[in-house]
């Protein structure tokens, strides 16, 4: 098998799997109950609490706020959102956000603008300097603004720490809330409220976190026993916690060697016909998104399974939809029926690339026939 498709999740390292049987095995308490039992579940959500606030920034300042365990960054970006509604009344506040959002944000923005709240969606395709377009757009009135530190489906990256001080230093009321779950561990991050999401980092699915920093008050979705200092309630999954912070103090993005991974790709791609590439200079080296003109994204997906290599033909969220996003990067209406993105994790190497070029080539030849 050669998997190529990290972007839509990743396959759990030894480290989380391992912290996952242990924590089941030796830590299955309730971090609620008052016996022995509880107290090692509260001893292992500390510390893969420490562990995140630490690695989140990507710097060596710590993040300066509190962490939410959540079911994902589904979750995590839902609770950003709406738990920050108080902050939107009276009617005729606004939010800042883009035309790249995953749907977690996306949709829910289109609730709170069903609401009443206006909502601003910038393009990249529209403008030179992302960063300063959204910076520009945030007024008085903006009560937050929403944008992603890189996009899940052409790995577009954002300069996050810029974006949250320009930002402050216009409006320091405006809340920012980060989508990070492709960002985390690959960039620097900041922001009043940032969302992640375990399972694209090596860890299992069902566990995500949401970073809170001080003064950014968010009210809770659920409510319940309270749990999480009453902003998450639900008993803490110290199972998925465990393997979560082992899987972020094993993870190492070697941009370096993803960059030769990509270099490599564009190369072999450069030397084919009527191949499209929508993924830019600003992209993140794990993530490729190209089109591969006259064959449709899926003839293309099943072509290349037959040979036991997984892609995807964008997010994996929209299922065979195809993209909202990618005209948002001016990939026109044909290259998005076309597009495919790869997306590496540590386990690729330069042969994977080799055989995936080797079988696009063939499926075209194939096709084209
Ligand atoms: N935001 C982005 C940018 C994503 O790529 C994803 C997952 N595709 C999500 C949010 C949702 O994350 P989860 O699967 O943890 O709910």
């Amino acid at each position: 098998m050669i998997y190529l498709d990290n972007a839509a999740t990743t396959k759990p390292c030894t480290e989380c799997v391992k912290a996952v049987n242990a924590a089941m095995e030796n830590a299955f308490g309730n971090a609620s109950s008052l016996h022995g039992l509880g107290t090692s579940s509260i001893q292992i959500i500390a510390r893969a609490r420490k562990t995140l606030l630490t690695a989140v920034t990507g710097t060596k300042k710590p993040f300066d706020g509190e962490v939410l365990f959540t079911s994902g960054a589904t979750e995590s970006n839902n609770t950003a959102l709406l738990g920050s509604a108080h902050r939107f009344r009276p009617h005729g506040k606004r939010i800042v956000s883009t035309a790249i959002e995953h749907p977690s944000v996306a949709k829910t923005l289109t609730r709170l603008e069903e609401d009443g709240v206006e909502i601003v969606r910038l393009a990249p395709k529209d403008h030179e300097d992302f960063v300063a377009a959204l910076v520009n757009e945030v007024d008085e009135n903006t009560a937050l603004l929403s944008a992603m530190a890189v996009n899940n489906e052409t790995g577009f990256a954002i300069d996050v720490p810029r974006l949250y001080r320009e930002v402050k230093k216009k409006n320091p009321r405006t809340i920012v809330h980060i989508d990070a779950v492709q960002g985390f561990l690959k960039v620097p991050l900041d922001g009043d409220l940032i969302s992640v999401s375990g399972h694209k980092i090596h860890s299992t699915k069902g566990i995500g976190a949401l970073f809170i920093k001080k003064g950014a008050k968010v009210l809770p979705l659920l409510s319940g026993g309270g749990q999480q200092s009453g902003l998450r309630s639900g008993t803490e999954p110290v199972e998925l916690i465990a393997g979560f912070e082992a899987a972020v103090s094993a993870y190492r993005f070697d941009k370096e060697r993803f960059a030769e991974l990509k270099a490599l790709l564009l190369q072999m791609l450069a030397e084919m016909e009527d191949i499209g590439i929508n993924s830019t200079e600003d992209c993140v080296p794990n993530i490729v998104n190209f089109s591969v003109r006259g064959v449709r994204s899926e003839i293309m997906l099943h072509s290349l399974e037959e040979d036991g290599i997984y892609v995807s033909s964008g997010s994996a969220c929209s299922k065979g939809k195809s993209s909202d996003v990618l005209p948002a990067f001016g990939v026109s209406e044909k290259d998005v029926d076309c597009a495919v993105r790869v997306s590496f994790s540590a386990e690729n190497c330069a042969e994977d690339i080799e055989k995936l070029c080797d079988k696009i080539a063939k499926t075209i030849e194939r096709i084209r026939r």
